[in-house]
């Protein structure tokens, strides 16, 4: 059996140092740690994920604060509404739930985000950090994916990796991110030819391509280490046969590519919750800035 990479474990154990952070801050400070999450429509996967959002932030003692605005919001209300939490002190990290819905600049709105409030790490300014190598608030995924791998020792340098998917949210910050740990990595893309030549190459394979078992045996050398990003829900099928299971699935086809990896990201309980408590930490490093406390984030996160 390969190892298993669980992100759920590691988030716990994360968000336990992000707790007691906060409680040693406030002795120190009056106010907790705020964090502002904008949700835009109806999707309904992020009505679920802004709950786990929101039920997260009540665990560790940071305030959170949710507006949900109509999926018809004008651009100008919702930039009058990011303005509104750059304002507001209260609030150390702003999270702008994707996707939004059609008709609505994601750049824009992300732009108009204090960068110093970017619980995402996503405004330009802070994408222009990771790339230069400089500190700044990390995009939540990929941050989650270098401390499940930091944490189960997987090694790095000199590694061939290969980051399948090159979004802003995803691909590109990890493949920098990898970069930056000195593997050697290739992107791909949905124009790539011959995925399978290339992903047999790599030591590590990081799949965020938002293809629902997109990824089988065939795709993984022996001993590779697999990440697997996507998360799809089935309707009314569960991919493991068992009656209570969620009906939830990556991009990876889990029990065949357990049969070569090495080591593996389940779906649910790998990447999704290190995504969270990643989001947890940008907020108390922000919350830690604002208020002038000093504490480093290598105590906090492998
Ligand atoms: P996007 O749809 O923005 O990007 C998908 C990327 O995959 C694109 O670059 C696309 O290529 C590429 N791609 C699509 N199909 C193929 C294919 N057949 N072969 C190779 N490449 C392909 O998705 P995101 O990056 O936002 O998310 C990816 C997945 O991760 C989704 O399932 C999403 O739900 C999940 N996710 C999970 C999170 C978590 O916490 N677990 C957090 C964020 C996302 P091209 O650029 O050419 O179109």
């Amino acid at each position: 059996m390969p190892l298993r990479l669980d992100g759920k474990k590691l988030a716990e154990k994360i968000e336990k140092r992000l707790y007691s952070r906060i409680s040693v801050g406030l002795e120190h400070v009056r106010r907790p740690p705020g964090l502002a999450v904008l949700r835009i429509g109806d999707d309904p996967a992020s009505a679920v994920y802004v709950s786990n959002k929101a039920k997260a932030c009540k665990r560790i003692g940071i305030s959170s604060f949710v507006s949900h605005l109509p999926p018809d919001s004008s651009q100008e209300d919702l930039v009058k509404k990011i303005h509104q939490l750059n304002a507001d002190e209260r609030v150390d990290g702003i999270l702008l739930q994707l996707p939004l819905p059609k008709g609505i600049q994601e750049s824009a709105l992300l732009a108009e985000i204090d960068p110093e409030k970017d619980a995402d790490g996503l405004h330009a300014l802070n994408l222009g950090k990771l790339l230069k190598g400089e500190p700044g608030p990390r995009s939540c995924t990929p941050a989650g994916v270098m401390a499940l791998l930091a944490h189960n020792q997987i090694p790095l340098a000199g590694q061939r990796a290969v980051v399948v998917g090159r979004s802003i949210l995803v691909g590109q910050p990890m493949a920098l991110m990898l970069q930056a740990a000195n593997a050697t990595v290739t992107v791909a893309h949905s124009k790539t030819r011959d995925l399978v030549k290339l992903t047999k190459q790599a030591d590590l394979l990081i799949v965020a391509a938002g293809q629902p078992l997109l990824i089988g045996s065939e795709y993984v050398k022996s001993g590779a280490t697999v990440v697997d990003v996507g998360i799809h829900r089935l309707a009314g099928e569960s991919t493991t046969g068992g009656k209570n299971k969620a009906s939830l699935c990556g991009d990876v086809r889990f029990e065949e590519v357990s049969k070569v990896a090495s080591a593996i990201t389940p779906v649910p309980g790998g990447v999704g919750p290190m995504t969270v408590t990643m989001l947890l930490v940008n907020t108390v490093m922000r919350w830690q800035d604002h208020c002038g406390l000093s504490f480093s984030l290598s105590d906090l996160v492998p």
